[in-house]
């Protein structure tokens, strides 16, 4: 029996990583400053001058989307327009702040937000467009600012999934008013914990979410403003910097994969494959098709040894939370659609071909 086929493999990213990554943290249990240690800035520059925006590292890629909401000074009715076909931090921190979620529906082969719905769905109460780059795939930034821009609305990416990802040239996280991005384990570049963190090029902007994430100080115990805790821990930060010496690797890496399966599932004509638009890269956060009968599928593929999982299940204007919170723009068809026919595959920089080739064939015996 081959060894199980690992859905996204942690364990054979720390094995190639295990010296850089055993040495960072090490010398933060050195040099005990575990919070605001000199990581945390060794890692703001890195992964400011690897995006092309000042970068401010957060506790975690929901409280990057809050302190970017806050920064802006999105409040009490105001609206925020999104997608539903997210994951729930997306809308969550919409209505934390007590502002609206507005949803306009998704495209039906990248499941990112229609662009050609978001104008009508702008009201007066409009502040922000906040679009998800899902699944790896930046958004379309270049309509999505075009639009921001004649309505004077500022446009925040949740860049969660698509960190590394290059749009015209370029990366995901530098698109846009505010980029914000999340270093959950799994997520493009992760940490061992939580963690995350906000991009921009307006120096105002971040100086004001330099001072919400540590409590809305300006220096110490001199509070200009209401904050979070929401810095990053500097354990954190040192796995990051250890992981960051292969990540262009693990982008090819990821590209080449995603490349593969597109490949090898073109002639299953039951499923509908991804689409990556010509002007952009996915890091394949995910790697999502679309099927009929999708539940069946994934216990087949279950039966076989081959690990699965949606994104997501059910849309948030459906979820008991958002219900009410929320309000509609139009139909959301595709997004509902999307909801019962994706299905992720595994999807990680060290899935090696033959691993790759019996989740091909595994999805083809399912499909009969
Ligand atoms: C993971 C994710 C988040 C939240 O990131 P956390 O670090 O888990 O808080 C937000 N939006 C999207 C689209 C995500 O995938």
């Amino acid at each position: 029996m081959s060894k199980p086929v690992e859905f996204i493999d942690l364990r054979a990213q720390y094995a190639s990583l295990r010296p850089s990554i055993g040495t960072r943290i090490q010398a933060v249990l050195d040099h005990g400053q575990f919070i605001m240690g000199p990581e945390v800035r060794e890692l703001e520059d890195k992964l400011g001058s690897f995006v092309g925006a000042e970068c401010i590292t957060v506790s975690s890629g929901t409280d990057a989307l809050l302190i970017a909401l806050m920064a802006l000074g999105v409040g009490p009715g105001d609206e925020i327009i999104t997608s539903p076909f997210t994951f729930a931090a997306t809308a969550e921190v919409i209505a934390l702040v007590g502002a609206t979620p507005v949803f306009v529906d998704v495209e039906p082969d990248t499941a990112n937000i229609d662009v050609r719905q978001v104008s009508a769905a702008i009201s007066d109460r409009s502040r922000a467009i906040m679009p998800v780059s899902l699944y790896g795939q930046p958004a379309d930034m270049a309509e999505i600012n075009a639009i921001a821009g004649e309505r004077g609305l500022a446009v925040i990416e949740d860049a969660a999934q698509s960190f590394g990802a290059v749009y015209q040239g370029r990366r995901s996280g530098a698109l846009s008013t505010i980029g914000c991005t999340s270093f959950f384990p799994s997520k493009p570049l992760g940490c061992y914990g939580d963690g995350g963190a906000v991009f921009t090029s307006d120096a105002k902007l971040a100086a004001i979410m330099r001072e919400i994430r540590i409590h809305g100080q300006e220096r110490r115990y001199h509070h200009t403003r209401l904050g979070v805790c929401g810095r990053m821990d500097t354990i954190q930060c040192a796995v990051v910097l250890g992981k960051l010496e292969r990540f262009e690797w693990e982008i090819e890496q990821r590209i080449a994969i995603g490349n593969r399966y597109l490949e090898l599932l073109s002639g299953l004509g039951a499923i509908q494959l991804p689409v990556v638009r010509p002007d952009r890269t996915s890091v394949w956060a995910q790697f999502t098709l679309q099927s009929e009968g999708r539940d069946r599928v994934a216990a087949s593929l279950r039966d076989h040894g081959i690990p699965t999982a949606i994104h997501y299940p059910i849309a948030l204007h459906q979820q008991t939370a958002y219900r009410n919170l929320c309000r509609v723009h139009g139909s959301l068809s595709v997004s509902e659609r999307l909801a019962e026919r994706v299905l992720s595959l595994p999807m990680h920089p060290y899935l090696d071909p033959a691993e790759q080739q019996r989740v091909v064939e595994s999805l083809g015996k399912a499909l009969r």
